[in-house]
């Protein structure tokens, strides 16, 4: 960062009326880039493949069938078709598109066992269910994690180059479920942990906080850094019985990581007030107390009201990427990257995306819980002679 700010403090006051070919136009509204790529779409299981005999989807599926009601893969390509073909119909200023790029085995290896990947890349081109979960294959599927992966990647080195102010990685398969040995909850490779790992083996990274507030525990991320105090790990989400059931909070890491994992389980539907206090009194301080040097985000967008978990409004969503950025600015030299997790409510997955980048653009979100407080003023001042007998 000192490079960076040195570098626009040369070019904003030295050099502002001769830029040099190629250099960035001097602005203070935050650059973020968003990291997407259609290698991405070719992940596509199809609900019809062979399921494991004695699992609890055939069941489910034979009971849905009775009813007539199809069955569907929820995680499909058209949740990114959604979120691209929503942000073109009115593109925010500030923010560009980048194309992604392929993980390579060794940035793979990183979190995840050879054997698992073997195991994996022995899959390309089939279709094929991989565990006792709910995650399958197609035959683009492989291709498909190792560029959601890689984009990952891409977006932090994005920030951390100083390209970006800030990024957003839409990415699919999802990541947070994938364990170091296997596949699960829609998730074969961990996208943000595979981004964390390579900012701290080859970016000069040295304390990496990651904020998970997908509605669903991110078991796969927590199991990844459970012993490593170099990351710190907060979860936000649906707490047990609900999927994947771990998340409690006296999970809190083992050996030289304990006390960097953070978990903060929620009830059914609790949504903006009780993320927003969880800032103010465990993500904040723990922030503070752990100053991290980058900051990453599984975003997924089903804690919101519309996929039927959580609670969450789009301005809640908005307030958190507001306190999110303060707190990069604050510690990581402003570095902050989102890497897409669930959402599958496709109107709320877009416009939760939408509701962040306006964030990171630059807008300022006003308080959740205040919509229409305003007008209820404005109507009780209009009514208030209604009701007194005068
Ligand atoms: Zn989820």
């Amino acid at each position: 960062m000192t490079t960076k700010v040195a570098a626009r403090r040369v070019s904003s006051h030295a050099h502002s009326h001769r830029p040099r070919h190629g250099a960035r136009p001097v602005t203070d509204s935050p650059r973020v880039t968003v990291f997407y790529d259609e290698r991405m779409l070719a992940h596509e299981p199809s609900a019809d493949a062979a399921f494991l005999p004695g699992r609890m989807d055939t069941r489910i599926r034979q009971l849905l069938s009775g009813l007539g009601v199809p069955w569907k893969y929820p995680e499909h390509p058209g949740r990114l078709t959604a979120i691209s073909q929503f942000l073109a119909l009115a593109p925010l200023q500030g923010v560009t598109f980048a194309t992604g790029k392929a993980a390579t085995a060794e940035q793979l290896g990183r979190v995840h066992t050879s054997s698992y990947l073997e195991q994996v890349y022995k899959l390309r081109g089939q279709y094929a269910w991989l565990d006792v979960d709910t995650t399958a294959v197609s035959p683009g599927s492989v291709d498909a994690a190792e560029v959601a992966a890689g984009t990952a990647i891409a977006a932090v080195e994005s920030v951390v180059a100083g390209a970006s102010d800030s990024t957003f990685a839409l990415v699919r398969p999802p990541g947070h479920h994938a364990e170091p040995v296997r596949a699960r909850g829609f998730c074969l490779f961990n996208n943000v942990a595979v981004a964390a790992a390579h900012a701290k083996a080859t970016l000069g990274c040295q304390r990496i906080m990651i904020l998970d507030w997908d509605a669903h525990h991110g078991n796969g991320t927590q199991d990844i850094f459970w012993a490593d105090p170099d990351v710190l790990f907060i979860d936000l989400h649906r707490g047990a019985p609900f999927y994947p059931g771990s998340g409690s909070l006296d999970e809190i890491g083992e050996g030289l990581g304990e006390g960097t994992t953070v978990n903060i389980p929620l009830p059914a539907d609790a949504g903006d007030a009780a993320y927003l206090l969880a800032f103010e009194r465990i993500i904040e301080p723990a922030a503070d107390w752990f100053k991290p040097d980058l900051i990453l985000v599984s975003a997924g967008f089903d804690p919101h009201a519309h996929d039927l978990a959580l609670n969450v409004s789009y301005r809640g969503f908005a307030s958190m990427t507001h306190r999110l950025k303060q707190l990069a600015t604050r510690h990581s030299q402003g570095r902050l990257v989102f890497v897409l997790e669930g959402g599958y409510n496709l109107i709320s997955l877009s416009h939760g995306v939408k509701a962040v980048l306006e964030v990171l653009a630059g807008a300022v979100p006003p308080p959740p819980g205040e919509c229409g407080i305003a007008e209820v003023e404005a109507a009780a001042a209009f009514h208030c002679r209604a009701f007194v007998d005068s």
